[in-house]
């Protein structure tokens, strides 16, 4: 993981310097992790900030360091401590890892963040973006960072399409950030590059007031909103299923569903899959001979996991001397108030209703 910088060109040289002019009039100077900006301090908060807004973390980061002001105290304290003091920001893997972290450092480094980087990322909860962030801005390491932040900015700039949590797009944008990041005032540059992202280059950029407009792709282009990439959405899973709308002159048979798994304890249609013949099914499964089968139009149910293409069948019941045991009842006008029913079985019966 040691950093392979491309020569500085004039090109990123010039990056470098918009923005630690723009970072000296309009950047964060007074976060309270910055004074003293310890490893420790820049760790925490860096750990607090990872899916959390600045303006919720600071009073967080206070607590946590009033109560633990230094690698041994995290590493001596309970867990239970550590997670009620971290109760509210969620997401309590990173305080397991926090403290899980701590007790390493005392263990193996002498309770302090060793200088190499590759040492600093592979600590538990810690990353490459995060172990150069704690040894930039409390050392000025010269490493790169690339944060979410990071990410938009650069991934704007050069246009570079596809979605950062695809490997090839981490590489690329690692590579730009590598490049861009200065050997010297790296401290600076990369608390610059965070406040840009966090305050101009944001989800909606405020691009008038942004060092990089010169030069920055997608702003010349007019679609920085297209940066970065958003991930690709799975398609569903699809399922199907035959429904069957059995009718005598009581109505229309409903089942109960099971107490577990989808539309739990509905009534439901009887189902069969589309591979069965629905008149032996209904023979073999419910003990009814059922005639005049025809097919109705079919329809989709959107769950969070899959879709489910539903395919009615409407049939009357001729005989059922021999009707299997379960729940069942005959959905009509004195039942209808009474039962649970789950969307796609509701509209399939009033279309039913309102058939000519
Ligand atoms: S010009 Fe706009 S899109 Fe480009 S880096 Fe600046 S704020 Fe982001």
């Amino acid at each position: 993981m040691t950093d392979m910088r491309a020569p500085e060109t004039a090109e990123t040289g010039h990056f470098a310097s918009r923005v630690l002019a723009w970072f000296n009039e309009h950047g964060r100077h007074d976060l309270p992790w910055q004074h003293p900006a310890t490893p420790y301090r820049v760790w925490i908060s860096e750990v607090m900030l990872q899916q959390t807004q600045v303006t919720t973390v600071i009073p967080y980061f206070e607590r946590f360091l009033e109560r633990f002001p230094d690698v041994a105290t995290l590493a001596a304290a309970d867990l239970d401590e550590v997670l009620a003091l971290w109760a509210g920001l969620g997401y309590y893997a990173r305080a397991r890892n926090l403290h899980r972290c701590a007790r390493v450092l005392v263990a193996e480094h002498g309770g302090e963040f060793p200088d190499q980087l590759e040492c600093v990322a592979a600590l538990p909860g810690i990353g490459r973006s995060t172990a150069g962030a704690i040894l930039s801005l409390s050392r000025n390491a010269p490493h790169p960072i690339l944060d979410g932040n990071v990410k938009r900015v650069l991934a704007r700039y050069f246009a570079i399409p596809g979605w950062p949590g695809q490997s090839a797009v981490a590489k690329q944008l690692w590579q730009l950030s590598e490049a861009v990041t200065p050997a010297e005032q790296t401290r600076d540059f990369n608390q610059a590059m965070m406040d840009l992202g966090a305050t101009v280059c944001t989800r909606k950029p405020q691009c008038h007031r942004c060092p990089l407009q010169a030069g920055c792709q997608a702003y010349t282009n007019g679609n920085p909103e297209d940066y970065p990439g958003r991930k690709p959405k799975r398609s569903k899973p699809k399922r199907q299923t035959l429904m069957l709308l059995l009718e005598n002159g009581n109505g229309v048979l409903l089942t109960r569903r099971p107490a577990q798994g989808i539309w739990a304890g509905l009534w439901s249609l009887p189902e069969c899959s589309r591979e069965q013949d629905p008149a032996e099914w209904a023979r073999e499964a419910l003990g009814l001979v059922i005639t005049d089968l025809h097919r109705g139009i079919p329809l989709r149910h959107e769950f969070t996991h899959y879709s489910l293409e539903i395919y009615p069948v409407h049939a009357r019941v001729e005989a059922a001397n021999e009707m299997r045991e379960g729940e069942w009842v005959w959905y009509n006008a004195e039942t209808a108030a009474n039962l649970g029913l789950p969307a796609p079985v509701q509209r399939l019966l009033r279309e039913k209703e309102t058939r000519p």
